[in-house]
């Protein structure tokens, strides 16, 4: 991409490569990274050797994230010694972690900035072209990027991230989040209901609202004397069209409303899962995790979600092997999985995180062995618990909004339902972005296999 400038001269852009790491908060960051990148003349490539500046967007939820980072930066040092003049950036979680370690033991590298920076990028990329290295990792207690109109990566211009909040109050004992992303902030609901409206209109069919916690949002308007909260959030977005599904991530089981489930059941256009981590089934493994709530009141969450969303696929995230976690605590989340009847799962060690509560005060004392065995336990009874969530969708009619070609076959589509599983089916004459009414008739570990049943 060229642009001319008022001599007539041709300009070249530079050419800005990304790669991203992590959760769902860091591609919706990336696609801020680019659009203030791109309002200053710079374009995105897809092929890391063309590129004039490589931006790697951290992780640091857990030691192996960040592995695989410095493992990247080898690659990119390879790079470099045949290109000196790329610039390479470690923008995200790690920058405000790592600072010191990135810029004086990874020679490479030119540019560290936090997650509440980006606005600064273009001058910080100045500060490197003048020759010197360029950091800012201060985190804010107002940055939301709410005014700025993220440039989408994704492939199938189907469906979207819209971040509603950044950063977390929480503090639990094992989670780096809090260090790295700042203090919790909501982001003007004016600006998100924008951002929705427009990517409708540009042909989007679902959109996927996301926080670490999106039941603590809250948008106070001092000067009207009003506040929304996320239930009245998630009314307003799905009242933009029928035709455009609504997803969130993610909730906390001791924030989450019944107010939030009933807006769920009245719009059949807000997708019916929710993800509801749990973290352990052990009241006394939660107390020292300090999530603010107990077993208990987990189960009667479920039990909520049950009772006002009788269809609601519920998904979670679980942790073995936290400090002190016993063979009993371990069988206590087993159970509550079974219990719960989870129709997926995201499971992992534990994993030291430096500077937070538990590296300080808990010792992480589970042996490895012990973790990768407790793990793969959880995981072995996830695999049946998702096979039998599956085996129960045999001979149902889900509406399922296409998303692309299966990579299994061309002659199948895939999308996924309400419930956030993925169906496969014939293509025949649908497009993506299509809405088709699927019948279940077989099912994978991973994927329903559907047939079509009446066009919506
Ligand atoms: N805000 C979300 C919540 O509270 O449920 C989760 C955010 S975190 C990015 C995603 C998941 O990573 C957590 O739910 C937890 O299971 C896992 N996680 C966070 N810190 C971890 C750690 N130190 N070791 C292992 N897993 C961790
Ligand atoms: Fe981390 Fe807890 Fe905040 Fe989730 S709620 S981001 S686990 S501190």
């Amino acid at each position: 991409m060229a642009n001319q400038n008022n001599t007539n001269q041709k300009v070249i852009s530079p050419k800005l490569y990304i790669e991203t790491y992590g959760c769902q908060m860091n591609i919706a960051d990336s696609e801020v990274v680019v659009s203030v990148l791109q309002d200053k003349g710079y374009s995105v490539t897809e092929d890391i050797n063309n590129a004039d500046i490589i931006l790697i967007n951290t992780c640091s939820i857990r030691e192996n994230a960040e592995q695989r980072v410095w493992g990247r930066l080898d690659v990119f040092k390879q790079i470099k010694k045949k290109n000196p003049a790329v610039k390479v950036g470690i923008i995200g979680c790690m920058a405000e972690r790592l600072k010191e370690k990135l810029l004086e033991e990874e020679k490479i590298v030119d540019l560290v900035v936090g997650p509440d920076a980006y606005r600064e990028l273009p001058s910080l990329l100045e500060e490197v072209d003048s020759g010197q290295k360029a950091v800012n990792v201060i985190l804010s207690k107002e940055e939301t990027y709410a005014d700025i109109n993220p440039v989408r990566l994704d492939k199938n211009r189907i469906s979207a991230f819209i971040s509603i909040m950044r950063g977390c109050n929480n503090m639990c004992s094992y989670c780096i989040v809090p260090y790295v992303r700042g203090a919790e902030r909501s982001r003007d609901p004016k600006t998100i209901l924008n951002e929705a409206n427009d990517l409708f209109q540009k042909g989007y069919k679902e959109i996927t609202l996301i926080g670490q916690n999106v039941d603590s949002y809250l948008w106070q308007d001092e000067e009207h004397h009003k506040s929304v909260s996320f239930a009245q959030l998630l009314e307003s977005v799905a009242k933009i069209s029928q035709d455009l599904r609504i997803r969130f991530s993610t909730s906390h089981p001791k924030d989450m409303s019944d107010e939030v489930l009933y807006v769920m059941a009245m719009y059949n256009n807000i997708c019916n899962h929710i993800h509801l981590p749990a973290q352990s089934g052990s009241t006394r493994i939660l107390e020292k995790m300090k999530r603010g709530y107990t077993r208990e009141w987990y189960l009667d969450r479920i039990k909520a979600i049950k009772r006002i969303l009788p269809d609601c696929a519920i998904t979670t995230d679980l942790m073995t092997g936290f400090p002190g976690e016993t063979e009993e605590d371990h069988q206590e989340t087993l159970r509550l999985m079974k219990e719960v009847n989870y129709d997926l799962a995201f499971m992992f060690k534990y994993s030291e995180r430096p500077g937070t509560y538990a590296a300080r005060h808990l010792k992480d004392d589970v042996k490895e062995s012990e973790k990768t065995r407790r793990l793969t336990e959880i995981i072995d009874l996830q695999n049946k618990l998702s096979e039998k969530s599956k085996r129960e969708d045999l001979g149902k009619v889900f509406e399922v909004l296409v998303e692309g070609i299966s990579k299994k076959s061309k002659d199948h589509f895939f999308g996924r339902n309400s419930q956030n599983k993925v169906v496969v089916f014939p293509r025949l004459n649908y497009k993506v972005g299509d809405y088709v009414e699927v019948e279940i008739i077989d099912c994978t570990s991973a994927t329903l296999i559907g047939e079509v049943a009446t066009k919506h």
